[in-house]
């Protein structure tokens, strides 16, 4: 399998944490408790990568595989907010794939501009001016910043060449695309040896063009033989195949009109995915080993017959070079005018992000070792605990509200919780006191590692003037112990 990919790297990313909301009260002149005035922290950036048609190979991972978002400035008073961390944008070549450590696909980057949101960065935390409301009027604390995303990610590169070239085993094509290719130079600082038989990047005065190799292409690819027609896929963007026939084969039953029309009819039972038709690309014969003394005549031969079948034709040798500047000039001229014969392209850029970001729900899921146990899982949730500052009383009051809002409470008691069990959201752990009006009474108990616990062992009970409650819509699936819910919209951040 590992011929399929031409280039590999192995990147370690890191999106930027948000900034903290500021906790500040406006202070004036005769005028000492003014309204609360702290502002929001900015966002952290986001790690993205992004299709450049100005990159062709994943070398720059291989050697700088960390990389780092900008980080979001702290709220401050006077409701200044904090200023948006960097978006990191990462350009990666067309027909970039992305894989998760275990091999996962994750996304298929093909066409220019295409984005995949790689690291999400962390939200900003809302100062206590923004968390001010009728009942809380002069919140004093503000939200945390969240801490970005960190991802490894596996990046390989699918050939998406202008040039496909298609042949038997031992046509040439390997050594065609040495010796045309530009890149050659770099082969010896180059550490996937695969990419050098695999892609090449050809100049022809001023047009580059790029060369792939389609290993999987040989008779009875369509059943499934060898890489069967997997490897057809990157080929579809291919503006002209190229043929390579061998003409010095020494196998019996072999001759350049039967090789082609063999992959011809495995061509043929492909469906491209992207839509059109392999069949309209322009084909090129390029009859190779004509250092050969067989191969030349039997090239001579078979040149006006595929002709007659409306084929440019092109004599070459890989190993004495002869015809290679003709071949070079003729698939730079197909290559020119495919491009020029498209229709002009829609910029449509698509944004591809590996979570849901409108996922509002949650789901309780009760420890199987220990039934005195609930964990909370559901990206709101987990968010709100990173963003509560546990020092802070009112903090953790204000967590407690949101959590009963969004019906957390109602959901571990229908999942079987009952008053003293331990619930745990993230990286917290707490013992649930459903009899206060709030819903959850925070105390904290030896479970979380976190280390902002470690000073708040001691109950605590959070304090509530209100206790309204907003119903959710629909009823909540149970299924063996999992309880899915839909929350109410509130904003979020
Ligand atoms: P591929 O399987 O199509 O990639 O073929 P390769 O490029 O690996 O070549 C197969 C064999 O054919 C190698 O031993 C090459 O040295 C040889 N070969 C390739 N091109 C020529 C050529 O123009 N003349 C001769 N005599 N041998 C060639
Ligand atoms: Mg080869």
């Amino acid at each position: 399998m590992a011929s399929r990919f031409v280039d590999r790297a192995v990147i370690h990313l890191t999106a930027g944490n948000g900034g903290h909301g500021c906790a500040s009260v406006h202070r004036e002149k005769f005028k000492p408790l003014g309204g609360p005035d702290g502002g929001n922290g900015g966002n952290g950036g986001d790690v993205l990568l992004v299709v450049d048609a100005n990159v062709h190979t994943l070398l720059d991972f291989h050697f700088r595989p960390h990389a780092h978002a900008g980080n979001g400035k702290l709220g401050m008073g006077a409701h200044r907010n904090g200023a948006q961390g960097e978006t990191l944008i990462m350009k990666v070549p067309d027909g970039t794939v992305v894989l998760d450590n275990d091999g996962e696909v994750l996304a298929d980057l093909v066409g220019v501009g295409t984005t995949f949101v790689a690291a999400e960065g962390g939200r900003g935390g809302l100062g206590n001016a923004q968390l001010a409301s009728k009942s809380r009027k002069a919140p004093g604390f503000a939200l945390k910043g969240e801490p970005g995303e960190t991802r490894d990610l596996v990046l390989e590169l699918r050939s998406v060449a202008d040039v496909g070239l298609l042949g038997f085993p031992s046509a040439g094509k390997s050594s065609l695309i040495s010796v045309l290719s530009s890149a050659r130079p770099k082969i010896a600082d180059y550490p996937f040896t695969t990419l050098v038989p695999n892609l090449g990047v050809i100049t022809a005065d001023d047009n580059v063009f790029t060369m792939a190799d389609v290993p999987g292409l040989i008779p009875g690819a369509s059943e499934g033989k060898g890489l069967g027609l997997d490897f057809l896929r990157h080929i579809e963007r291919c503006a002209v195949l190229a043929h390579i026939v061998d003409c010095a084969t020494l196998d019996p039953g072999r001759d350049p009109l039967s090789d082609v029309d063999a992959l011809e009819k495995e061509l043929s039972l492909y469906t491209p995915s992207l839509g059109g038709d392999l069949k309209d690309r322009p084909r090129v014969i390029v009859l190779n080993k004509i250092d050969v003394p067989d191969g030349k005549e039997l090239a001579e031969l078979v040149r006006p017959l595929f002709e007659a079948r409306g084929y440019k034709v092109l004599e070459v040798s890989a190993i004495t070079r002869e015809g290679l500047r003709e071949l070079t000039f003729a698939l730079s001229e197909v290559v020119k005018e495919y491009r020029a014969a498209q229709p002009p392209k829609e910029e449509k850029v698509i944004v591809i992000r590996p979570t849901a970001v409108n996922d509002r729900g949650f789901k309780i899921v009760q420890d199987p070792e220990d039934e005195e146990a609930f964990f909370v899982i559901g990206r709101r949730p987990e968010r709100w605990i990173r963003q509560t500052d546990f020092g802070n009383d009112e903090a953790v009051g204000y967590l407690g509200d949101r959590l009963n809002r969004l019906g957390v409470e109602d959901a571990l008691a229908r999942a079987g919780a009952v008053p003293g069990n331990s619930i745990t959201i993230g990286d917290v752990t707490f013992d649930w006191e459903p009899s206060t009006p709030a819903g959850i009474a925070v105390r904290m108990s030896g479970r979380g590692t976190d280390m902002r616990l470690e000073d708040h062992s001691r109950p605590r009970a959070v304090e509530r003037k209100e206790s309204r409650r907003i119903r959710r819509d629909g009823p909540d699936e149970i299924e063996g112990g999992m309880v899915e819910s839909s929350a109410p919209v509130e904003r979020d951040r």
